[in-house]
């Protein structure tokens, strides 16, 4: 079966304040997947992981950037590939596996080069206001994130 908690967020300072609850959880190697259409709330919710990781900077959508990074607690590696071809490798392997913490916004438009384990996060508009988040671990070390969390939310 197939592990998902779901979080209704109610507005973006809901959204912001669960990301920085998760970015607790956070270590150096750790992938966040993040789909949704535009407008769903992926950068708002990679800032809400930026002031959780420490990072003071303003984080935005990396329009012209497709990979930008940030140093707080841990490097935060934020990448929009909404704009890139599936096959071209930016070195993304090198981000994945260093020393910080890596969020891709429109992961799926380079599939291919993803690693196995990630936590997946879709985000779906119910409402101008209302975003669903659900999250599912793929591999072990995202299923333990994924614990925490709900067990974290459950405790509420
Ligand atoms: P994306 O990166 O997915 O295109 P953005 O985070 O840039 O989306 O934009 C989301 C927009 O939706 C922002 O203007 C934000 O203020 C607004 N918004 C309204 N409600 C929410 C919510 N619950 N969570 C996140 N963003 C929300
Ligand atoms: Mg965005």
């Amino acid at each position: 079966m197939e592990a998902v908690f779901t979080y209704r967020s109610r507005n973006a300072v809901e959204t912001r304040a669960f990301a920085e609850r998760l970015a607790n959880l956070l270590q150096a190697g750790d992938v966040l997947a993040l789909t949704g259409d535009l407008g769903a709330g992926k950068t708002t919710f990679t800032q809400g992981l930026a002031t959780g990781l420490g990072i003071d900077d303003r984080v935005n959508s990396p329009t012209f950037t497709i990979i930008k990074e940030y140093q707080g607690r841990l490097p935060l590696y934020h990448m929009d590939v909404y704009r890139i071809g599936g096959s071209e490798d930016l070195g993304f392997e090198e981000y994945f596996a260093g020393d910080g913490v890596t969020v891709i916004e429109w992961p799926s438009m380079i599939k291919d080069q993803l690693p196995e384990e990630l936590l997946w996060i879709e985000i779906e508009s119910i409402s101008p206001d209302e975003r669903e988040f659900k999250l599912i671990p793929q591999g072990e070390r995202y299923m333990h994130i994924y614990k925490e969390i709900r067990d974290e939310y459950s405790r509420d």
